[in-house]
């Protein structure tokens, strides 16, 4: 009772003719709304996706399929000096990454794809895909 003698109050206060009738009744409906109506109008929040989410983090065979057959990419991740197998703090790879490869790798050996002891010099001059600074 008291909303609504206050909206006739403010109707009153009021120049006579508002712009559009239209207005006028937003107004009351201001004043004598409940708290759910006022939820349901366009400026409330929306779920939105996180801006500041970062990437998910990938290694760099992440899409790609070891196979112990692929003499050259395995080559990519041992020793040219010694013949050893890089860890994985070298290659940069993922857990499941890494020991696919280490995997491939002593597969490979066993089945003479690839040599024990040394890198094949072929594959020496191979892009370097760990990044890795040896000593001349
Ligand atoms: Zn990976």
């Amino acid at each position: 009772m008291f909303a609504l003698s206050l909206s006739r109050l403010l109707l009153q206060a009021l120049p006579k003719k508002p712009a559009t009738p239209r207005a006028a009744a937003q107004c009351i409906r201001s004043l004598t709304t409940s708290q759910q109506e006022s939820l349901k109008k366009d400026d409330t929040p929306t779920n939105m996706e996180n801006p500041y989410k970062s990437p998910p983090k990938t290694c760099i065979l992440c899409n790609i399929t070891v196979d112990f057959k692929n003499v050259q990419l395995l080559s990519q991740f041992i020793s040219p000096h010694t013949g050893r197998i890089y860890g994985r703090h070298i290659t940069g790879l993922c857990g499941r990454k890494q020991k696919e490869v280490s995997k491939a790798i002593k597969k490979a050996r066993s089945m003479g794809f690839m040599s024990v002891t040394l890198k094949d010099p072929q594959f020496i001059k191979d892009p370097d895909i760990c990044g890795i600074k040896h000593f001349e």
